[in-house]
């Protein structure tokens, strides 16, 4: 069942800066889908227009059957980006906050920076967040300041505020770029895991070609802001 589709989508930054130009694929609900392709092909843009994050210039993108960039209404747009949960390449927590309160915060989504007391949440939000780290392997880091963990920690904190909003997407932009082979492993393996146990779909931007191969479903090539190949990994060569 297709959960997400573009249609002919543009994202003109100014008149000179073409970051996306054309594009149309469609994603279903379940995948694992990487968007593949060199730094600066619009892969950050592509994302970014799903959560309206970025607005793009024209053309429609569909998802559960109404067009995103057609949302004017605030709390229409609240809705969206909780069920359309992103993590980035820097992490973006709150360094200065234990991973428990990052993690709590993510409920309130964009006012997050808003709050500070934990005495907003109730018990029942606490243990939820609490069963969401210790099922990413973060049992011993729960009451650490985010400051103190390593790359691969921090990821798995945006990983588990992402998740505590129960989204149907989750946006994952370059998330293993700043990070060793061995904590990359263990990101793309949760992410894999996120997808098949809760049927989240997932959207990866990867400059690694092996890495995108390994892991999803299907692959997306971007090469300066057009679709340059959409299909299969197993049917992906060097030469795309
Ligand atoms: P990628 O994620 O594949 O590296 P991006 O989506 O970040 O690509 O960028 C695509 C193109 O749009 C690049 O030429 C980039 O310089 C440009 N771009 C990205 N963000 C902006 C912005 N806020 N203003 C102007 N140009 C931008
Ligand atoms: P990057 O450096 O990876 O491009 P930025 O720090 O510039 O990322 O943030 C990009 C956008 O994402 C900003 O508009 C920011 O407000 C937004 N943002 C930050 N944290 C979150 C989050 N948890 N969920 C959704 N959007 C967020």
């Amino acid at each position: 069942k297709t959960l997400l589709q573009f249609k002919n989508v543009s994202k003109h930054y100014d008149k000179k800066t073409v970051a996306l130009s054309d594009v149309s694929f469609s994603v279903n609900e379940g995948e694992l889908v990487s968007i593949i392709g060199p730094s600066g092909a619009g892969k950050s843009t592509l994302l970014r227009c799903i959560n309206r994050l970025i607005d793009a210039t024209s053309g429609e993108i569909i998802f559960e059957d109404k067009d995103v960039l057609q949302i004017k209404n605030k709390s229409k747009m609240r809705a969206l980006r909780t069920k359309i949960g992103m993590i980035f390449q820097n992490y973006n927590l709150v360094e200065r906050l234990s991973v428990f309160e990052n993690v709590l915060h993510g409920r309130l989504g964009y006012k997050s920076a808003l709050v500070g007391a934990l005495g907003f949440y109730s018990e029942e939000e606490k243990q939820q967040a609490i069963k969401i780290l210790q099922s990413l392997g973060l049992d011993e880091q729960i009451y650490k300041r985010c400051d103190q963990l390593s790359g691969g920690q921090k990821q798995r904190v945006g990983i588990a505020r992402a998740l505590i909003q129960e989204p149907r997407v989750l946006l994952a932009d370059e998330p293993i770029a700043s990070l060793d082979p061995s904590s990359s492993k263990v990101i793309m393996d949760q992410l894999k895991k996120i997808c098949s146990t809760l049927g989240i779909t997932v959207l990866v931007n990867l400059h690694q070609l092996d890495v995108a191969l390994n892991y999803s479903d299907r692959v997306i090539g971007i090469s300066k802001g057009r679709v340059v190949y959409d299909g299969d990994p197993a049917s992906l060569t060097d030469d795309h």
